[in-house]
């Protein structure tokens, strides 16, 4: 059986491991910290004396390759979500509160119903937004006129914001444009929320090592890689602090570090080297019976709240401005938010605030030209990850995606390099 290298087990990695081994390679695993999960991790947290989630994670029903990477390694039941495409929002500037209800079927007869769109739009503000379907190589969702109104305001702006983590206005259009494509263009079936049962390493990450583990995997966590070493055209050798393995003619290695790693190990990589950061705040408060699982606010700090059978999660996208907030009046003025929008007069519970500051790359069109592919000059050297080009945002399905596309050129050396 032929071994292959892993190194790095975030989901970009996960993914190349699970289908490396699915296409019957033995694959070695190795990640530099002590979890699996990289930037979708749990962890319990001791001001909660909760198991939390470094951040929360959505994704739609229409992400097919979240949806076939959990199947294999048995998952499915660990996301969960209605079989609507409904999301609660509220304007607090008014308490203007909605739901918007793409139906189904890809024709989007729901612009046409009030009881489903935005409040005050009208259906020429959503035939307009087509214009962002094709837009021109290189530009900015801002450059892209007239756009503006409360279907901009109250719907396109959450949207873009949370799966690019970029403002629109500075975003690339092209991306923007792919994620129309796969969610909202698709049709409300492509849209349904999906949230994780528990918690994102129950299952995104737990599954996928036992799965591996099954298999004959090796996984080696606090394996750190610090040099990769090349002779000949090839990669031959991988410099961990506990000695080198030696990476034998015919054996794969996938790179699924993040961008700023892979340009340290590989320095004529050219990467996104622009990131943008993401806050979360958990509140240790059971939501009351009823309450909307997941609620857009507009008008407030907060841009998400996810309401957890144990506590409040809020999510704020390109979150750079407030990374030098005073995290006590950070929390103070979030929960703020969480007690307007669901109508509670309690005092702030126990919290905890969770920034990341290299969330995701940001998603503008000089960043994204730097994604490469996943190919590299070296024929045994893959690369994986949401930075990589995968025509989506940093993302969960992008992660997977990458995982399974350098996994893919791995068993057809000879296509992929045709091909460059
Ligand atoms: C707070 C937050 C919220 C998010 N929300 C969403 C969401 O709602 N929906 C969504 O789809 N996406 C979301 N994302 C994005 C999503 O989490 C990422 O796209 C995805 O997890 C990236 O996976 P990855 O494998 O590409 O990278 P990573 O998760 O960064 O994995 C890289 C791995 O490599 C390891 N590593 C680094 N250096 C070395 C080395 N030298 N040797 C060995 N291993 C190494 C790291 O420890 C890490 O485990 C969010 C991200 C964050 C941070």
């Amino acid at each position: 059986m032929t071994r292959a290298h892993v190194i790095g087990a975030g989901l970009s990695g996960l993914s190349a491991a699970v289908a490396l081994t699915k296409a019957g390679y033995q694959v070695k695993l190795s990640e530099a910290a002590a979890h699996a999960g990289g930037r979708c991790r749990s962890y319990h947290d001791p001001a909660l004396e909760m198991t939390i989630d470094n951040g929360n994670h959505l994704v739609l029903s229409g992400n097919k390759a979240v949806a076939d990477y959990l199947a294999t390694i048995g998952a499915s039941d660990r996301l969960i979500g209605p079989d609507e495409a409904r999301f609660a929002f509220v304007d607090l500037d008014g308490d203007i509160r909605w739901h918007l209800r793409p139906n189904l079927s890809r024709t989007p007869w729901w612009i046409a119903s009030r009881h489903r769109r935005v409040p005050g739009t009208r259906l020429w503000d959503y035939l307009k937004l087509a214009r962002l379907l094709r837009p021109p190589p290189g530009a900015r969702i801002g450059d892209i006129g007239d756009l503006e109104g409360p279907v901009w305001d109250r719907l396109m702006t959450p949207l873009l914001l949370s799966a690019l983590n970029t403002d629109p206005a500075e975003a690339s259009a092209a991306l923007a444009a792919a994620v129309i494509q796969e969610t909202l263009a698709q049709g409300g079936a492509a849209c349904c929320p999906r949230v994780v049962a528990h918690n994102l390493a129950a299952t995104f990450v737990e599954p996928a090592l036992a799965w591996l583990a099954g298999r004959g995997g090796q996984i080696k966590l606090g394996r750190r890689l610090k040099e990769i070493k090349f002779s000949g055209g090839r990669l031959v050798a991988l410099s961990f602090a506990d000695g080198d393995t030696v990476v034998a003619g015919h054996e794969p290695v996938v790179l699924a570090v993040p961008a700023w790693v892979a340009a340290d190990l590989v320095p004529e990589l050219v990467v996104p080297d622009a990131h943008r950061a993401i806050v979360n705040a958990h509140f240790r408060f059971a939501p009351p019976p009823g309450a909307e699982p997941i609620m857009g606010v507009i008008g407030g700090t907060a841009e998400w709240i996810f309401a957890m059978h144990d506590r409040f999660s809020v999510t704020i996208s390109a979150a750079d401005r407030l990374w030098n907030e005073d995290r006590a009046a950070l929390a103070a003025r979030l929960w703020s938010d969480v007690a307007r929008a669901y109508r509670l007069s309690d005092p702030l519970p126990a919290w905890q605030i969770v920034r990341e500051r290299r969330a995701t790359f940001a998603a503008t069109p000089e960043q994204d030209a730097r994604r490469p592919g996943p190919v590299t000059r070296w024929p045994n050297l893959m690369l994986a990850g949401d930075w990589t080009q995968t025509g989506l945002p940093a993302t969960i399905e992008g992660a997977i995606r990458s995982g399974r596309t350098a996994a893919a050129h791995v068993q057809s050396p000879g296509e992929t390099h045709a091909g460059r």
